[in-house]
């Protein structure tokens, strides 16, 4: 299954074969409230841990994928967007967020919920890419989502921080949204009582 990557244009795999679909770290785990280092050198073991995240985002079917959520604390991002190549961002920054709009969000480390928050209407982004080159771009759509989301995982941040109210989180249940199981902050929705997800996962 060599589906990744359009099979050559991020480096080389040394075993072609090979498709290394990570373990997601799941809510409440505690990687992902910790902050992710800078990455000082793009070096092998760097790109190899990016591609197995493209591996284990497709596998998991979304959007995005930050290190943390494979137990990595290393300021690294996974994006695909539908029809089109995955990319790597290394040491990724939002530089600057212009205007506000209100979206749905999941996230592959909270299955089964879903919630509505407020995003940016463009965000201006850098990072490194996978060659060690400088890239800005500014985003709206999902990539910009999707961008804010991983950017956020990076530093510890869920999407569920950003929730105005708890009214604001739904439980993904076939023909019912229950919303009575969150009633704090901190309280993470027991991933054991989850639901597979049913809408689109940003990551
Ligand atoms: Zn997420």
């Amino acid at each position: 299954m060599r589906r990744i990557c359009g099979g050559h244009w991020l480096w080389p795999r040394a075993e072609e074969n090979r498709l290394a679909v990570l373990p997601i770290l799941m809510l409440p785990h505690p990687i992902l409230r910790k902050r992710a280092r800078k990455v000082r050198s793009i070096g092998a073991s760097v790109l190899r841990l990016a591609h197995d995240m493209i591996d284990t985002l497709v596998d998991a079917d979304g959007v995005g994928l930050a290190a943390n959520q494979v137990g990595e604390l290393q300021r690294i991002i996974v994006v695909r967007l539908p029809e089109e190549e995955p990319r790597i961002y290394i040491n990724p920054e939002i530089v600057r967020r212009e205007g506000e709009r209100e979206v749905e969000e999941g996230c592959l480390s909270i299955p089964g919920y879903r919630g509505t928050i407020t995003r940016s209407l463009w965000v201006t982004f850098g990072a490194l890419d996978h060659t060690s080159q400088a890239v800005k771009l500014k985003a709206e759509g999902l990539l910009g989502q999707a961008l804010e989301h991983e950017v956020d995982h990076l530093n510890g941040i869920l999407y569920l921080d950003h929730l105005k109210s708890h009214d604001d989180l739904v439980k993904l249940e076939s023909g019912d949204a229950g919303t009575d199981e969150a009633d704090e902050s901190e309280a993470a929705p027991d991933p054991e009582d989850l639901e597979s997800p049913a809408t689109m996962k940003i990551g």
